[in-house]
C-alpha cells in the first residue's frame, strides 16, 4: 500500500533540520532584512534540540508531539510557536499510528496548517509561513486526489511551498515583525514562508522513492 511510514516521517524531520542547519546565514540574512536578523538561528536552534530529544518515538503521534512541544518551549520568536503547534496537531490527528495512507497524511498537514493559522492569525497573502503552507497543502491535496502517489503528491507540494515562498517578494506584510516596516517590507523574500519551502522540499525528499 502507498503510506508515510514513521521511519520516513522521522526522516523528514531530521531532513528539515538539516535544510535549516545549512541554510542558517541565509534565513538569518531574509530576517535581518524585514525583522530582527533571528529566523536562522530561531529554526537551527530548535531543530537540532528536536532532534536531541526525539530518542525512538514508537507511534506517529509521540514524534510529532515531542518535535512540537520542543519547539514551543526551546524557540522564542513567533516562528516557534507556530512550527510548534503544525506538529503538534498533526501528531494529534495522526494519533498512536505507525503508518498514514495518503488521505490520513494529508488530514494531519491540514490540521497542523489549522493550528497555524489559529495561532497566528494571518491570513494569506500577508506575508508569512502561511503563503508557502497553504499552496503546499493545496497541492498535496490535488495530487492525491487525482490519483498520484504519496511521493508524486508530496514533490507537487515542495514545488507550490517554494512557488508561494517566490511570491511573497513583492507583498507587504500585515503579520509579525516584517509589518513594522508597513511598505518598506516589499521587495523581499519572508523568511518564514522560506523555511516552509525547506520544510516541504524535506517532506518531498523523505517520502521520495
Ligand atoms: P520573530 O519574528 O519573533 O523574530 P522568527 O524570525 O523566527 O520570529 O520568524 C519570523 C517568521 O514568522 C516570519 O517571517 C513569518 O513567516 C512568521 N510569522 C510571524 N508572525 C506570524 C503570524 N502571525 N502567522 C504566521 N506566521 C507568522
Ligand atoms: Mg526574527
Ligand atoms: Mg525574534
Amino acid at each position: 500500500a502507498d503510506t508515510a511510514s514513521l521511519e520516513e516521517l522521522t526522516d523528514w524531520l531530521a531532513r528539515f533540520q538539516a535544510l535549516v542547519v545549512e541554510n542558517q546565514a541565509y534565513l538569518t540574512e531574509l530576517d535581518s532584512a524585514i525583522g530582527d536578523a533571528d529566523h536562522g538561528s530561531n529554526m537551527a536552534r530548535g531543530m537540532n534540540t528536536v532532534e536531541l530529544k526525539l530518542g525512538s518515538p514508537a507511534t506517529i503521534d509521540a514524534l510529532f508531539k515531542t518535535a512540537g512541544m520542543t519547539l514551543v518551549s526551546s524557540v522564542g520568536g513567533a516562528s516557534g510557536p507556530l512550527y510548534g503547534t503544525f506538529f503538534l496537531r498533526i501528531g494529534t490527528t495522526a494519533g498512536a499510528v505507525t503508518e498514514l495512507d495518503g488521505a490520513a497524511l494529508a488530514a494531519a498537514l491540514r490540521a497542523g496548517f489549522a493550528g497555524v493559522l489559529a495561532r497566528g492569525n494571518a491570513e494569506p497573502g500577508d506575508k508569512t509561513m502561511v503563503d508557502a503552507m497553504g499552496p503546499a497543502l493545496d497541492a498535496l491535496d490535488a495530487g492525491l486526489g487525482s490519483g498520484s502517489s504519496i511521493a508524486a503528491a508530496a514533490s507537487a507540494a515542495a514545488d507550490a511551498a517554494a512557488a508561494g515562498r517566490d511570491a511573497t517578494e513583492p507583498l507587504v506584510a500585515r503579520k509579525g515583525r516584517a509589518s513594522y516596516l508597513g511598505d518598506r517590507s516589499a521587495g523581499h523574500l519572508d523568511p518564514g514562508a522560506t523555511s516552509t519551502a525547506f520544510l516541504f522540499r524535506a517532506l518531498a525528499d523523505a517520502l521520495g522513492d
